[in-house]
């Protein structure tokens, strides 16, 4: 179910570019509140203030700092994201020791390894929130966009990049601005591509069994890779 008026997140609306979100068709039940940490919309404010908190320079992470011995990981929520965004999640998101589970990989395409690792988060370690994170100026995007005969895995990404190259184009005016260079054409695509990778993990078996239970969020967003600022898109 895509639903932006279910996100009561604080959320200002210079921020609301869009909102693509997969919400379960019920809040969560105060027994499966009681039984969480926290809860999916609270991980979501968790995370955006957590960019806020690194945007203005006000980090406050909870980093165990020179503790001996390290407490237990308690993630809250899992990042998939790209290799090249520049930041690491945890910076990004102003993210304390353990917070975030974090999947990264080109263009965050799933290969079965990926998807494994998404499942095994959202089953065992107790996420109430999977963001998938593009970025602007994409070394992912521009690759399938540009090149015409990849070889070796870089086939693989481009396979995997290039329906939401496709889409990008059928998109804007029937697909006259197929061969436009522009940024604005990989940003497009990066798009479509965030909105293609949250419908592929939308479908894995545990992600929807967290869906249906009202137990996790599934979100897509970008961040511009100038000042960091993350936006849920759609
Ligand atoms: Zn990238």
């Amino acid at each position: 179910m895509i639903s932006a008026a279910s996100v009561a997140v604080d959320w200002s609306p210079r921020d609301r570019v869009g909102t693509l979100v997969l919400v379960p068709p019920h809040p969560p039940t105060d027994e499966v509140a009681a039984d969480r940490a926290v809860t999916p919309p609270a991980a979501l404010r968790k995370l955006i203030a957590g960019n806020r908190r690194f945007l203005a320079g006000r980090t406050d992470g909870g980093r165990p700092g020179g503790r001996r011995t390290l407490p237990a990981p308690e993630p809250f929520a899992l990042v998939v994201t790209c290799l090249d965004g520049g930041l690491a999640a945890e910076s990004l998101f102003d993210a304390g020791y353990g917070d975030l589970c974090v999947v990264r990989s080109a263009g965050h395409v799933l290969d079965r390894g990926a998807t494994a690792s998404v499942e095994l988060a959202v089953a065992t370690l107790g996420v109430a929130l999977v963001m998938v994170l593009g970025h602007e100026h994409c070394a992912a995007v521009r690759y399938a966009v540009d090149t015409d005969a990849p070889t070796g895995d870089l086939a693989y990404l481009v396979d995997e990049v290039r329906p939401a190259v496709a889409a990008a184009d059928r998109a804007v005016d029937g697909g006259h601005h197929r061969h436009e260079r522009g940024t604005d054409r990989y940003d497009r695509v990066m798009r479509h591509h965030v909105a293609g990778t949250v419908a592929r993990v939308g479908a894995l078996p545990a992600v929807r069994e967290g869906l249906d239970a009202g137990t996790l969020w599934l979100v897509g967003a970008r961040h511009d890779r100038t000042h960091g600022r993350v936006r849920l898109i759609a």
